[in-house]
């Protein structure tokens, strides 16, 4: 072995993960002596198997419970801005395949051989998500090789979720390069929707929905449509473009709300899309009083599940979120749910979805069972990662 990082070393038998294929080695798996605490958080470890052959070149985190995270099995591999370079054009000739247009996730995570780092393209705009020690730690190079391959006239670097905090790092905004004026224009299936990448009001776009948004549009015609959990327009235009009758979005957050409006301008819908500031289930409530009914309700809420202790509350929200919006569809009408919950598998979901529908007086049947977009793709030895889960179905 040629080089001279630090080294770490697994435990005896604390590769079998590792030596299946999975990416992840967890600290229990390690050596965590005085040295390999002492590393700093981030650091790239060459990765010793007990028998002193090296298993490959990883990100090391001490203080987190997924210790390291593999980049490669070759463990003399620099790790450095022609390494990252190789896994975004890989990434990139991916994407350009799957996606006819430069608005997409370019890179997520581990699937594509940047762990802990997701980048979202919007045009000639991108944004670095590094969520793991690892990657914040590489992010010059990695905003380097950005620049050399797609040469975008501004790069912004962010981050503030629960990933980064487990990781011990701080909440992230800004730019790495260029400016930003105002909000940027993005499509999807020939929709046109904007997305405020702004230095302080990170929010950004889901692309995970692209083709979600588009297999709910399918049951659009004609139909009058409640967008719940609406964030800038994302599933209510697309529908409005695809012959809805009337669209309502509605989101707690009025600056989403005006980024759709003005999207649904953009799009030559504005006549028959309205707006509404509300909370999602007092909402539902107050349409139930009133009698008010859809033909197609979409409700794509944020995780419900946050973490595997509140497991049972999370799905009980999901049944109820469930149980009200069927209550809103008319007869023979369609409703989309969603859980992007990591905690909350596919199975879970959709018992609590059936419950939900049950317990408002209902049937139907489950037309479409999907997920994320794959521009999200799934490392295959990392299934919990395929976080989205989605149901379409039709109500009686
Ligand atoms: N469906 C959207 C994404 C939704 S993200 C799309 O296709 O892009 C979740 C959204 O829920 C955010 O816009 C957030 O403002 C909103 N939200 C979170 N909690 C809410 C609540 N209790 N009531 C209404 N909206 C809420």
């Amino acid at each position: 072995m040629s080089n001279d990082r630090a080294r770490v070393k697994l435990q005896p038998g604390g590769d079998k993960r590792a030596m299946l294929g999975h990416p992840w080695i967890f600290s229990n798996e390690l050596v965590m002596d005085s040295g390999a605490k002492a590393l700093e958080p981030g650091a790239v470890v060459t990765v010793m198997r007990a028998d002193g052959r090296p298993l490959g070149a990883a990100f090391f985190n001490p203080h987190s419970l997924i210790a390291a995270r593999l980049l490669t099995r070759d463990a003399d591999r620099a790790i450095d801005e022609t390494f990252l370079h190789r896994r975004l054009e890989r990434a990139f000739k991916l994407r350009e395949r799957l996606i006819g247009a430069p608005y997409y996730r370019l890179v997520h995570a581990e699937a594509d051989g940047i762990p802990g780092c997701v980048v979202d393209r919007f045009g000639d705009v991108v944004v670095v998500e590094p969520n793991a020690a690892g990657a914040d730690r590489l992010v010059e190079p990695l905003v380097a090789a950005l620049d050399r391959l797609l040469k975008p006239r501004a790069i912004v670097v962010s981050g503030d979720g629960p990933a980064r905090t487990l990781e011990g790092l701080p909440p992230i905004h800004r730019l790495a390069k260029g400016t930003l004026d105002g909000a940027i224009e993005l499509q999807e299936h020939g929709a046109r929707f904007l997305a405020d990448l702004a230095e302080g009001q990170k929010t950004g776009w889901f692309y995970d929905q692209r083709d979600n948004r588009l297999l709910a549009a399918r049951f659009a015609q004609d139909a009058d449509v409640l967008d719940l959990y609406s964030y800038s327009g994302g599933f209510g235009l697309q529908a409005a473009r695809h012959g809805a009758k009337s669209v309502l979005s509605v989101d707690r957050s009025q600056a989403a709300l005006d980024l759709a409006r003005r999207a649904a301008a953009l799009n030559g819908v504005a006549e028959k899309h309205a707006t509404e500031s509300a909370e999602a289930f007092e909402f539902l409530e107050q349409a139930g009083a009133a009698h008010r009914t859809f033909d197609l309700v979409m409700a794509d809420p944020p995780a419900f599940v946050k973490s595997r202790k509140d497991f049972h509350q999370g799905g009980r929200a999901y049944r109820k979120l469930a149980r009200l919006t069927a209550g809103r569809v008319r007869t023979g009408g369609f409703l989309f749910l969603a859980s992007c919950s990591h905690h909350m598998p596919a199975e879970e979901f959709r018992a609590q979805v059936a419950r939900g529908l049950h317990e408002a007086g209902r049937s139907g049947r489950i037309l479409h069972a999907t997920g994320a977009a794959p521009d999200h793709p799934v490392h295959p030895m990392l299934p919990e990662s395929a976080y989205l889960k989605a149901l379409l179905l039709q109500v009686d």
